[in-house]
């Protein structure tokens, strides 16, 4: 770390940096030098393709500079460059990290805490989307490879059920048969993927609540960017449909306490659709539910899948920790499921508004 920090003159005479929030993936911490706290990240080189993400990120901070400057609208935290005018710094393991704006007293949630926040959360997503919309796409490389692909996780999911014993499927016997006869999501969205119809953005990928930060002077700044690089936004809509709705961790062992907040639901719309509504696409518009429920059961299949594996993707705490979170992304499907006309409804409403 000591080779790392060198490379930052801001950081003379800094103190031993103290790991920082609850990341599952990069390693964040807090360092304070006499000019001041700043957060610290080494990106997971085990996860991401490295050399892509410094390349997509190093051509996004600058548009990002430019265009804050240009807008006056201030969407993420401030990356620091390096001494030698670099985004990332490399150690000697080839393992990328940077340095970025700290607020102290800024806080972001695991569940929404009121409609509130699942408004102004949404915004701010909307409002990054701007932003990426214009961005070429062909200057952003793959991070992670299919990183979201339903139709290829489902076929992952079926080879490997036919692969384990009979044994461990009966414990997810309803789980399998739920995965089983919903395969019609994953096909409805590779058809539409087919057609071609979906524009390909720029888009954030990992759009969960907890990636946005309330600061305590009032703003609300999107984080976590290394998943940024082609994809949809409806997987993006999803996603917030997904982790904003639900009024539990998705661990939650006790099913009936999770439930599709369809308040959040009307609040998360509203707000990600009110800036971006004139830009999306018709196509766009009539998919994103299908985003949402393309990605909760995506999320089911990825927990099922892995369960069925053995655990080796997702850290676990007891052997049946990702058939219990496969069972709250069914669950929170399944409500959905129940009331999609109404919602569907609810989003014809909601962009004839924002249309307005
Ligand atoms: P995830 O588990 O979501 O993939 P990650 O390991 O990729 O997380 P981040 O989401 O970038 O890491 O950051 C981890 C946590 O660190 C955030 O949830 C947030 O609480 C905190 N954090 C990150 N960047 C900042 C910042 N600039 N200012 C304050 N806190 C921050
Ligand atoms: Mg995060």
């Amino acid at each position: 770390m000591e080779e790392v920090l060198s490379q930052y003159s801001i950081l003379e005479d800094y103190k031993l940096p103290k790991p920082f929030g609850d990341g599952h993936i990069n390693d964040t911490y807090l360092v304070e030098s006499p000019r001041g706290k700043y957060i610290l990240q080494r990106v997971n080189k085990n996860i991401f393709d490295t050399p892509v993400l410094v390349r997509n990120l190093s051509f996004l901070f600058e548009a990002l500079n430019h265009y804050e400057n240009r807008t006056g609208k201030k969407l993420t935290p401030a990356v620091f460059k390096n001494n030698s005018g670099k985004f990332h710094t490399p150690d000697h393991k080839g393992a990328a990290w940077r340095l970025m704006e700290f607020f102290p007293g800024c806080r972001s949630y695991a569940i929404s805490p009121n409609e509130n926040i699942s408004y102004r959360g949404a915004r701010a997503m909307g409002e990054f989307q701007l932003f990426l919309n214009t961005l070429p796409t062909e200057k952003f490389g793959q991070t992670i490879r299919n990183f979201h692909n339903t139709p290829a996780r489902l076929k992952t999911f079926l080879k490997i059920v036919k692969e384990v014993p009979e044994k461990l499927k009966k414990l997810a016997a309803a789980e399998i048969q739920f995965a089983m006869e919903h395969q019609n999501i994953a096909n409805a969205l590779e058809q539409l993927l087919d057609t071609g119809s979906l524009p390909v953005r720029v888009t954030h990928n990992d759009t969960k609540l907890d990636n946005i930060l309330f600061t305590n002077d009032g703003r609300v700044l999107i984080i976590d960017l290394d998943t940024i690089m082609p994809g949809s936004i409806i997987y993006d809509y999803g996603d917030m449909v997904r982790t904003f709705t639900s009024p539990v961790k998705e661990d939650e062992p006790d099913i009936h306490n999770h439930l599709f907040r369809i308040k959040h639901f009307l609040a998360l719309t509203k707000g990600y659709l009110e800036p971006l509504k004139s830009t999306l696409t018709k196509a766009e518009k009539e998919s994103l539910l299908l985003g949402a429920k393309a990605i909760i059961y995506e999320q089911a299949l990825r927990f099922l899948t892995d369960f069925l594996q053995g655990n080796i993707y997702y850290k676990t705490t007891y052997r049946e920790h990702n058939l219990i979170r496969t069972r709250t992304q069914i669950k929170l499907l399944k409500d959905m499921l129940i009331d999609e006309n109404k919602l569907q409804q609810t989003l014809l409403v909601t962009l004839k508004s924002a249309d307005k």
